[in-house]
C-alpha cells in the first residue's frame, strides 16, 4: 500500500491513512509513504537557494513551516512517541542545516548532497506514520528504504538494480511480515551498493511501491492518492472527468508516460514482469473501487479509455537530403541522442525529414551541434503532447476522423498512431493544450452514448 504526499498532508490525513491500513491488517500490508505534501518541493528549493546565494541559514528558514507541520502531527501522539519524534525533527533540522552549508560552499558535487537532503522528507513521514499506527495498536515497524532499494549512482533519477532490490527487500521485510508486523518505508529513496543515498525521480514513491510489491510477490500493489483512481482526463483540466474502472498494463503505461501524474511511468514495469495487479484508490474515499490495472487484457473492456497530456515539450525537425535512398542515416541520428542520454518520446518520418519530440532539453546545445554535420535542424518549443489511449483504438473506425474534426482549428503536429496499438499521440502548442483536452473529452466521453456506440464496438471479425 503506497500513500502519496496528498494522503499525508496533515494530522487528519495521517489518521485517515491509519484507519485504511488498520481495516486491511489481515491482508498483511506493507506500507510505502511519500514525504508530506509540498515537502520535497521545499527541500529542493532550499538546495537551489543555498547554491545560488551561499546563505545556508537563509535556505533553511523556509523549511521551518514544514518542520512545524511534522511536529504538529507528532503532538497527536502519547508523550513517549511524541518526544521521540520531536527529537527526530530536531535532528533533521540540524543535519539539514549542515548539508545546506556544504551546498552553499559549492565545493562538493551537488547531486549527491541534494539526494541526501530530499531523503529527510520521506524518512520523517515514514517515522511519523509508523508511530501513528503504533498508537492505534497496529504493530508497525519503520524500515529504512535504503536497505531495500539498491540503485546505480545516477543521483536525482537513479535506476534500481531489480534483482538486488528484490533480494534485499525479501531479506528485510519478509521476516517482519511473517511475524505479523506492518513494515513502513519511505518511498522515492534508494542507496548505491556502497551506501550513498539516491532518489528515483519525481513521483518515485509509486516506483518504490512497485519494486517492493514485486520483491515480495504481493497479491496487489495499491497506490492510494487524492482522486478516485485513473480518470478519463486530468481532473485539473476536465473537472468532470470520470474514473476508469480497469486498464490494461499497456494502457496504464502509455497514460503514465504521457502525463497522467497519478501513476509514475515506471511503476508498471516491476508489476508487469511479475503480473501483479495495480489498484489506484482514493485515501479520502476508501470505499470507492478505484481503478484496477490488470495483466489480463480480457479484464479490461477494449474502448477508448482516457486522454493524457504533458506540457514542456520541444520538437526537433531534422531534414537531410542524405536520407533519400540511403541506409544508416537513422542510426547516425539516434546515436546523437544516445550519446547525450536524451529520451525521445515521439518520432515521425518522411522521405527526407524526421521530427521528434523531447521533454528533457538539458543537452540541446550539444545535440544540435552534433546533428549539424548530418542535417539541418529546426527547433520548436513550448509545445505539449496529447495522448489518447485505448486497447481498441487501432481497430475502431472513425476515431481519428472524430478526433481531428474536433480539433479543426487547432494546429496539430507529429501525429503518431503508437506502435503499441493502444495510443494515438500528437503535439499541439502549449497554449492550446487545455482546450484540446476539453474538446476531446467532450467529443469522446460526454456525447450521447447512442452516437458513440458504433465507435467503441469491436469491428466484426477482427481478432488478435
Ligand atoms: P500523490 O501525492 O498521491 O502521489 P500525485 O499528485 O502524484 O499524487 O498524483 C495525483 C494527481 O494526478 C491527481 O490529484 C490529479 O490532479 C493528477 N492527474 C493527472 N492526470 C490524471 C488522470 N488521468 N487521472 C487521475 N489523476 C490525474
Ligand atoms: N516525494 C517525492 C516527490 O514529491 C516522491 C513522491 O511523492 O512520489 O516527488
Ligand atoms: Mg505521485
Amino acid at each position: 500500500m503506497k500513500f502519496g504526499g496528498t494522503s499525508v498532508e496533515d494530522a487528519r490525513a495521517f489518521a485517515r491513512v491509519a484507519r485504511i491500513i488498520g481495516a486491511r491488517r489481515d491482508e498483511r500490508p506493507v506500507v510505502v509513504v511519500s514525504a508530506m505534501s509540498r515537502v520535497t518541493d521545499a527541500l529542493l528549493a532550499s538546495v537551489e537557494t543555498a547554491a545560488a546565494t551561499g546563505d545556508a541559514e537563509g535556505a533553511l528558514r523556509p523549511l521551518e513551516e514544514h518542520f512545524e507541520r511534522h511536529t504538529f502531527v507528532a503532538r497527536t501522539l502519547p508523550a513517549g512517541a511524541r518526544d521521540e519524534l520531536f527529537l527526530e525533527v530536531e535532528i533533521a533540522r540540524r543535519e539539514l542545516g549542515e548539508l545546506l552549508r556544504r551546498v552553499a560552499t559549492g565545493q562538493e558535487p551537488r547531486p549527491p548532497l541534494q539526494d541526501e537532503i530530499v531523503s529527510y522528507g520521506e524518512c520523517l513521514s515514514a517515522k511519523l506514520l509508523a508511530a501513528v499506527l503504533a498508537e492505534r495498536a497496529l504493530p508497525a515497524a519503520y524500515v529504512d528504504a535504503r536497505r531495500c532499494v539498491i540503485t546505480d549512482d545516477a543521483h536525482g533519477c537513479a535506476t534500481p538494480a531489480n534483482e538486488e532490490t528484490y533480494k534485499h527487500t525479501r531479506a528485510e521485510l519478509a521476516p517482519l511480515v511473517a511475524d505479523g508486523r506492518i513494515p513502513v518505508l519511505g518511498g522515492f529513496l534508494g542507496s548505491t551498493a556502497d551506501g550513498r543515498t539516491t532518489t528515483l525521480g519525481r513521483g518515485g514513491s509509486d516506483y518504490t511501491a512497485a519494486l517492493i510489491g514485486a520483491g515480495l510477490e504481493a497479491r496487489e500493489i495499491q497506490i492510494w492518492t487524492d482522486v478516485n483512481g485513473v480518470l478519463t482526463a486530468d481532473p485539473r483540466v476536465v473537472a468532470h472527468a470520470r474514473t476508469i474502472p480497469s486498464l490494461s498494463f499497456a494502457e496504464a503505461a502509455e497514460l503514465a508516460y504521457f502525463g497522467a501524474k497519478v501513476l509514475h511511468p515506471k511503476t508498471i514495469l516491476p508489476a508487469v514482469i511479475r503480473s501483479i495487479p495495480v489498484r489506484i484508490c482514493n485515501s479520502r474515499d476508501p470505499e470507492q473501487p478505484g481503478t484496477g490495472v490488470y495483466f489480463d487484457a480480457e479484464m479490461s473492456p477494449r474502448t477508448v479509455k482516457a486522454i493524457a497530456h504533458k506540457k514542456g515539450i520541444t520538437v526537433l525537425h531534422i531534414t537531410s537530403a542524405r536520407m533519400l535512398g540511403a541506409y544508416g542515416f537513422l542510426r547516425a541520428l539516434f546515436e546523437v541522442f544516445e550519446r547525450h542520454q536524451t529520451i525521445i518520446d515521439i518520432v515521425t518520418t518522411s522521405e527526407v525529414s524526421v521530427s521528434l519530440s523531447l521533454e528533457d532539453t538539458s543537452r540541446m546545445e550539444e545535440i544540435i551541434r552534433d546533428l549539424k554535420p548530418i542535417a539541418a535542424v529546426k527547433v520548436e518549443s513550448n509545445l505539449a503532447v496529447v495522448c489518447i489511449v485505448g486497447e481498441e483504438l487501432r481497430y475502431t473506425s472513425g476515431v481519428a476522423a472524430r478526433i481531428f474534426s474536433t480539433l479543426r482549428d487547432i494546429n496539430v503536429l507529429l501525429i503518431s498512431q503508437g506502435a503499441s496499438n493502444v495510443n494515438l499521440t500528437f503535439v499541439v502548442a502549449e497554449a492550446d493544450v487545455e482546450e484540446t483536452v476539453r474538446r476531446l473529452h467532450a467529443s469522446l466521453f460526454e456525447c450521447d452514448t447512442q452516437e458513440l456506440a458504433p465507435l467503441f464496438r469491436r469491428k466484426e471479425g477482427v481478432t488478435r
